[in-house]
């Protein structure tokens, strides 16, 4: 007997190729007999800054409580999300980490016969969760290399063309990852009054923390609004806490009502809920985060353009730039040298490097190791 599993296989699934992640720091120690103590990773938009104190101190404590199950309502979490976002608790989906709730966005809103537009060079997660739903990923073009704002940006003109009467989701990451470019609040706000009812619009906004622009939105003031709104947001990112998987959807209570028919319980373990919970608490730490991003960011975009290159200007923490010959080529190269940095082909940018904004120490390391790979 004889069985191809992949003939198995549902059609979304068969075409898709897995999420790739960054290189763990562990892998490349020992496949380079490195000190992992030497080696810099700036792969995966992790905060140089390590957690949050007072969440690891909550994190810690939860551990005595981790023989029960956790509590599956979230309830303390959701409810100073709440209060944060000026919601009913009722609007908060918790999610272990905020691609779980993108998939279960994907599951309850998409399926055969529907499709969901996102961005050419947008966050990875849309085409996973859209194909393994079974619906059709609709790719729109992207602002042109030469934008003077956002280039390679969400063109969000195109993605509303690329809209019909089956599309039922629609992804704006903003800021977005791998490009660093975002969506300001008046063109977002229009775009979302002229979008039609049978879409709903999820609004990826895991790198908001680090955005110092005036006119940049926090879309979840405009929830009442727009009935068809979700926004996401993630404890992974400026709160340091990637590693416990935690993350959540502000939505309308009827939306978030839905998701939670296709949650599954106890999604988020009880460590993640405390430590999330208690990173709320932690302003000191966002703010030095974000100071310390601003200067990182500015000082890796200097460097960037004193090698000749010309990053495309980001406001999240980590930079995309073009080196001009294959990315793969120069990321090996890298990784020789202890420095694990990400190349974005998968994201259709094959001459690209995306490099997360690290210490000042990992910065210079990153722009010296760089520059000598394109100068050899
Ligand atoms: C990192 C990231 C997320 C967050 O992922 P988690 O599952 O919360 O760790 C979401 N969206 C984008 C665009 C990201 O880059």
């Amino acid at each position: 007997m004889t069985c191809d599993p992949v003939e198995l296989a549902v059609e979304g699934v068969r075409g898709l190729a897995p999420y790739e992640p960054g290189k763990p720091i562990g892998e490349l120690a020992r496949e380079y007999g490195l000190d992992p103590g030497d080696i810099i990773k700036l792969a995966s938009n992790e905060n140089p800054l390590g957690s949050s104190p007072r969440a690891l101190d909550a994190a810690r404590d939860a551990l005595d409580g981790v023989y029960r199950y956790p509590d599956g309502g979230a309830t303390e979490l959701r409810a100073r999300l709440a209060e944060r976002h000026g919601v009913e608790p009722t609007a908060i989906t918790p999610g272990n980490g905020s691609n779980d709730v993108l998939d279960m966005i994907a599951r309850t809103f998409l399926g055969p016969g529907r499709n969901a537009v996102f961005s050419r060079h947008a966050f990875a997660v849309y085409p996973i969760a859209t194909r393994a739903a079974g619906a059709e990923a609709r790719v729109a073009d992207a602002h042109a290399a030469g934008h003077p704002d956002a280039p390679y940006g969400h063109d969000l003109d195109a993605m509303a063309a690329c809209m019909d009467a089956d599309t039922r989701v629609v992804f704006i990451a903003n800021p977005n990852n791998p490009t660093g470019t975002r969506v300001a609040r008046d063109p977002l706000a229009a775009f979302l009054e002229a979008l039609p009812d049978h879409v709903i619009a999820v609004v990826d906004e895991a790198y908001a923390e680090y955005v110092q622009e005036a006119d940049h939105p926090d879309a979840s003031e405009w929830l009442e609004r727009y009935p068809n709104l979700v926004v996401t947001r993630t404890f992974s990112k400026i709160h340091g806490l990637a590693g416990l998987r935690c993350g959540y959807a502000v939505s309308s209570p009827a939306i978030a009502e839905l998701l939670n028919r296709v949650r599954h319980p106890f999604n988020v373990n009880s460590t993640a809920l405390a430590a999330a919970a208690a990173a709320l608490d932690d302003d000191a730490f966002v703010t030095e985060s974000v100071a310390m991003n601003r200067k990182g960011l500015a000082q890796l975009e200097e460097g960037l353009r004193a090698l000749g290159l010309a990053p495309i200007p980001s406001v999240a923490n980590f930079v995309s730039v073009d080196i001009g010959r294959p990315g793969v080529e120069v990321f090996e190269a890298l990784l020789a040298r202890g420095v694990i940095v990400r190349p974005v082909a998968g994201y259709e940018l094959p001459n690209h490097l995306r490099i997360t904004v690290g210490t000042a120490f990992e910065n210079r390391r990153v722009l010296e190791a760089l520059g000598e790979v394109l100068a050899a």
